[in-house]
């Protein structure tokens, strides 16, 4: 009786005191960075974890989900790239953005709220051009972030926003054959990570 109730306390520490919750981890990551990147970084950032079973993230104005596959596979470079990733979309007001494959249903019921347009429909107003380049946008702001903090001796870099990308999609775009990918957006941000960008993000 008293190992039993050795064994019931210490699992109920494990669970409330010592696992850090999901939304704690990515919260960790926002306060990281914004302690440790200099750029005007806004004060307000809620954070939701959605248990879905699709490696996600999105920003949503203040708002930032993630789903619970996305924390699973990613490690914490990884998952602090993907997050910055979101941040950026948040300072720079991309009211909906997305870091991921599929935006599944917890994410569809979200952009339910009054519309008539078929799910499908919206969804592909979403992947056009419009998109990607806020994408690239994001990725430009990530990517200098990460730089940053390289630079100050932490251990990021900016191709951890690559090995995220590969961990998310499965595919290892810097291994894939360019004819089948090349309007792929997820390759060509894959690509551009991998070329650099400039320490321009305005446009
Ligand atoms: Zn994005």
């Amino acid at each position: 009786m008293k190992l039993f109730l050795v064994i019931l306390l210490s699992l109920t520490s494990i669970s409330t005191g010592f696992a850090q919750s999901g939304s704690d981890r990515v919260r960790s990551k926002i306060e990281f960075i914004k302690r440790n990147v200099d750029f005007g970084f806004r004060r307000f950032y809620q954070v939701k974890i959605i248990d879905t079973d699709e490696a996600n993230a999105f920003s949503l104005g203040t708002l930032t989900l993630v789903s619970q596959k996305m924390l699973d596979i990613l490690d914490d470079n990884e998952l602090l790239a993907v997050i910055a990733h979101e941040m950026a979309h948040r300072e720079k007001y991309h009211i909906f953005s997305r870091s991921g494959m599929i935006v599944g249903g917890a994410i569809a019921a979200l952009l339910d709220w009054h519309s008539d347009i078929p799910y499908s429909e919206r969804l592909s107003g979403f992947n056009e051009d419009y998109q990607l380049e806020q994408e690239l946008q994001a990725d430009c702001y990530a990517y200098n972030w990460l730089l940053q903090l390289k630079k100050k001796g932490f251990a990021f870099e900016p191709a951890d926003l690559n090995r995220a990308t590969t961990k998310i999609f499965g595919i290892d775009f810097g291994d894939v054959d360019p004819t089948y990918f090349e309007d792929n957006p997820a390759y060509i941000r894959f690509q551009k990570v991998k070329q650099g960008h400039s320490k321009s993000c305005e446009n």
